[in-house]
């Protein structure tokens, strides 16, 4: 049991020391950064694991909100509702099942990897949050897509920024 609790305080650190380092780089790049707002209603009521997972994912946004606003980044928290079901060009919704990893539209075509779809939608609710539209007339945006292979190779937990 004793050595259970140690693998268990282990992971633990491990998932700090994980969050600490990717929120860094993050807030290093990134001016504006969109994320889903945590379901809290989820938290309580969702399974053990779920839970654990929300943990994770509650502190990690805490470690990026608090090192954002130390560098006067801005982190804008978007209705998480249906983001992974619209498409991020037309805004039509594409129901799919959370097998289907591809998000394809006939109003291109598009096809693109589930996670970077939901990642669009969410970067442009966080742009009509922030009302900096005025971003995009500033040259393209740089975009990282945490938990979502990514031409940088980076991971981490969904997250959107936007230089
Ligand atoms: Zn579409």
């Amino acid at each position: 049991m004793k050595r259970v609790s140690r693998i268990h305080e282990r992971v633990k650190a491990q998932r700090r020391d994980f969050a600490h380092r990717e929120s860094r780089k993050i807030v290093d790049r990134f001016d504006l950064i969109g994320v889903e707002a945590l379901n809290i209603k989820g938290v309580a009521s969702g399974m053990l694991a779920k839970s654990v997972n929300d943990a994770a994912w509650a502190f990690f946004l805490f470690c990026l909100t608090y090192k954002a606003a130390n560098a006067g980044r801005r982190v804008v928290e978007v209705d998480p509702r249906g983001t992974s079901q619209e498409c991020p060009d037309c805004g039509a919704v594409k129901a799919k099942t959370l097998s289907e990893r591809r998000h394809q539209c006939s109003c291109g075509p598009i096809d693109l990897d589930r996670d970077y779809a939901s990642a669009l939608v969410i970067e442009a609710r966080a742009l009509a949050v922030a009302g900096a539209s005025d971003l995009r007339r500033n040259g393209p945006l740089a975009r990282c897509v945490c938990n979502a292979p990514s031409p940088s190779g980076e991971t981490g937990s969904s997250a959107v920024a936007t230089q």
